[in-house]
C-alpha cells in the first residue's frame, strides 16, 4: 500500500511518519519511508537544487517540472520497487504538493499540473493520502520553534517567510483536494500533542490494513 502525507510548512509530517512506521513495523508490517523532494539519488540530487533557492528564482512552473522529473525517478528507483516486494510505503509529501505549492499557490495552470502528474506519476497513485491540517498561525509559529529548537538543519522551510496568505491558500487547496477525492483523502486534525494526532492517524490507517 502507498500511503502519503501532506500538509503545509510545521504540520509535523515527518514526525507522524516516524511514529506510523514504528507502529506498522511492530504489528509486522515491511514499512519504508521516504520523501519529496528526493527519495532517490537522483530526486536527492534534484531535492538539493530545488532547495538551494536557484529554482525558486525560475518560477513556479520550472519547479514544478523539476518535482515531477525527481517524482518520475522516485516512483522508479523507490516507491513501485518496494511495493512490488509487499512493504507499506510511507512518502513525506507528493504530487499534491505540487498541485498546492506549485498550483495553486504558485498559479501554474491546472491543465498543466494534471498533465505534469499523469507523466510522472502513472498508474502508481497513492491508496491513502493523510492530510495533516492546522491553522496557519499554529503551523508556522511550530516550524519557527523547531528551527531554533533544532539548530537549522535545512533551514528555514523556504516559505516560511511568506505572507500569510500564501500558506492560507496552500491550506485551501489541500482542504480542496481532500474534497474532490474523498476516498483517498483523509483530513487530520494536526492540533494537540503529538501523541494525540498519532492516534487521529492510525484510526484512519488500521482500518484501511485489513486486519
Ligand atoms: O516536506 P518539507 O516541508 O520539508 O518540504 C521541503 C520544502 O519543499 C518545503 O519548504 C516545501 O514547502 C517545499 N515544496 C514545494 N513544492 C512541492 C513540495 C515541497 O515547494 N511540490
Amino acid at each position: 500500500r502507498f500511503i502519503t502525507f501532506e500538509g503545509g510548512e510545521g504540520t509535523g509530517k515527518s514526525t507522524q511518519i516516524a511514529r506510523l512506521a514504528e507502529r506498522l513495523r511492530s504489528r509486522g508490517y515491511a514499512v519504508v519511508t521516504t520523501r519529496e523532494p528526493g527519495g532517490s539519488p537522483h530526486a536527492e540530487e534534484l531535492r538539493r537544487a530545488i532547495l538551494s533557492g536557484e529554482a525558486k528564482k525560475l518560477g513556479p512552473f520550472a519547479e514544478a517540472l523539476l518535482f515531477a522529473r525527481a517524482r518520475q525517478d522516485h516512483l522508479e528507483a523507490t516507491i513501485r520497487p518496494a511495493l512490488a516486494a509487499g512493504a507499506i510505503v510511507l512518502c513525506d509529501r507528493f504530487a499534491d504538493s505540487t498541485r498546492a505549492y506549485q498550483g495553486a499557490a504558485g498559479s501554474v495552470a491546472t491543465p498543466l499540473i494534471d498533465a505534469l502528474e499523469r507523466c510522472a506519476v502513472g498508474e502508481t497513485r497513492p491508496d491513502l493520502t493523510l492530510i495533516l491540517d492546522l491553522p496557519v498561525a499554529t503551523a508556522l509559529a511550530r516550524a519557527a520553534s523547531r528551527r531554533e529548537g533544532t539548530g537549522a538543519g535545512e533551514g528555514a522551510d523556504r516559505y516560511e517567510g511568506e505572507a500569510l496568505a500564501f500558506h492560507e491558500k496552500l491550506r485551501e487547496a489541500f482542504h480542496a483536494i481532500a474534497a474532490r477525492e474523498p476516498e483517498r483523502c483523509v483530513v487530520i486534525d494536526a492540533s494537540g500533542d503529538v501523541e494525540t494526532v498519532e492516534a487521529r492517524i492510525a484510526a484512519a490507517v488500521e482500518p484501511r490494513l485489513g486486519h
